[in-house]
């Protein structure tokens, strides 16, 4: 019998397993940057050249358009879902602004036009830094535009004086559907941070963004913004860079433990323990929930398991902060232990929009589901 030679299916090295690698090398430098800049209207900028220098300001775009894919597939959703936990672990304010770069890429890509999108991966690829800014003041009218034209303001706004490209929401009135747009910013325009006094979270450089009289250019249809599932969907990747708060905080306990001898106290042990349960449930929960928001599966389903995933991980957070606080006593409010700022960042983090109505909205769907509960995720 002739053999056949079968000429082996060229290897494609996934690229993303090269930049997750990178990551975890340069988590200690982003963490030691993370800690010295804990004060108000600071900006982890080393921390986001780090990412830059990675390549991960550009690995969420498509392979197409010079990125690596990460988040763009179902298959990029689980390394996009560690490197939003990686970059949380070492710092969350970097966390949170990598998450509204992501964010920001992903809704010009799937709402711009070609041109727009790869205008926007142009961009990405020579280091602008991206933001997504949807939140208006309260009592004061919504951010508008008129003939590419914007008048009013955002508030909560991270990066504001840092980002390069702020992907804005403006609406007719506070009840009309919005409309994205894109807008370019030079270094400190218009932001004011000095409305950001939170308690944690100092470093995310978060504050109002006045926009009067800047030029825009309109990204999709009025709505899209607001589209389902990827509006409610979108929620896992803030759920994992908190993720990565509570494995720092349980690092940070387990480093106590081990570092004061009292590991092996039957009280410790056992917090310690269920402290590690909590952020392997919240792992899971991220992961699980990417995987199902980037694959195809029913709106209402995702929806609905992605506000669960949310919240599920919002309370181990809460719980782990309480169980490491408790080990630790006094100690882990004394500056400068790192568990002090952690722990107010991540608290600070946790505050994420209507978490009631993510809960509400989720039994909903359970209660209307024709499913038996164990067969209710499929
Ligand atoms: C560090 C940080 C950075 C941020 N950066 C950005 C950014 O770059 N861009 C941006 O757009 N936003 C940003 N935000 C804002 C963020 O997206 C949320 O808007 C904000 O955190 C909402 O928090 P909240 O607790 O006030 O939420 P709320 O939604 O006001 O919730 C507070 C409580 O009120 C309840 N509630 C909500 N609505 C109602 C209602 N109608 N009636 C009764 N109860 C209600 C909620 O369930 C909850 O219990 C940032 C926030 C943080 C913490």
């Amino acid at each position: 019998m002739r053999s056949l030679h079968l000429r082996p299916e060229p290897i494609r090295p996934d690229p993303t397993t090269g930049l997750l690698a990178a990551l975890r090398e340069a988590a200690a430098h982003i963490a030691a940057e993370a800690a010295t800049l804990d004060v108000d209207g600071a900006f982890p900028g080393a921390g986001v050249a780090a990412l830059r220098d990675i390549g991960l300001l550009t690995a969420p775009l498509p392979r197409a358009l010079g990125g690596a894919g990460l988040g763009t597939t179902p298959e990029g959703a689980a390394p996009l879902a560690t490197a939003l936990r990686l970059v949380g672990r070492a710092s969350l304010p970097l966390g949170r602004l990598y998450e509204g770069h992501v964010n920001a890429l992903r809704l010009v890509l799937r709402h711009g036009s070609p041109a727009q999108a790869e205008a926007a991966a142009r961009d990405a690829r020579r280091g602008c830094f991206f933001g997504v800014w949807n939140t208006d003041g309260f009592n004061e009218p919504p951010l508008a535009v008129a003939d590419g034209v914007l008048r009013g303001r955002k508030i909560l706004c991270s990066g504001a004086g840092r980002v390069d490209r702020a992907l804005v929401t403006a609406r007719d009135s506070v009840a009309a559907p919005p409309q994205m747009l894109l807008v370019d910013l030079a270094p400190g325009e218009r932001a004011d941070l000095s409305p950001w006094t939170a308690q944690g979270m100092r470093a995310s450089a978060t504050g109002a963004v006045d926009f009067t009289g800047l030029p825009a250019v309109l990204i999709g249809q009025q709505g899209d913004y607001l589209r389902q599932p990827d509006f409610s969907g979108g929620a896992w990747r803030f759920a994992a860079v908190q993720c990565g708060g509570v494995e720092a905080v349980l690092g940070l306990l387990r480093a106590h433990l081990s570092h004061t001898g009292r590991g092996g106290d039957p009280h410790q042990a056992a917090r310690l323990g269920q402290a590690a349960m909590a952020a392997e449930t919240a792992r899971l929960w991220v992961h699980s929930a990417a995987q199902r928001a980037e694959a195809a599966l029913p709106e209402a389903d995702t929806v609905a398991y992605v506000n669960l995933a949310r919240l599920a991980v919002e309370r181990t957070a809460l719980d782990v902060l309480e169980l490491a606080q408790r080990s630790i006593g006094l100690q882990a409010f004394m500056r400068p232990n790192p568990i002090e700022r952690v722990a107010r960042d991540l608290a600070t983090y946790l505050r994420q929009p209507a978490p009631d109505r993510a809960l509400v909205g989720a039994a909903a769907h359970v209660l209307e589901a024709a499913a038996e509960p164990g067969d209710l995720w499929g």
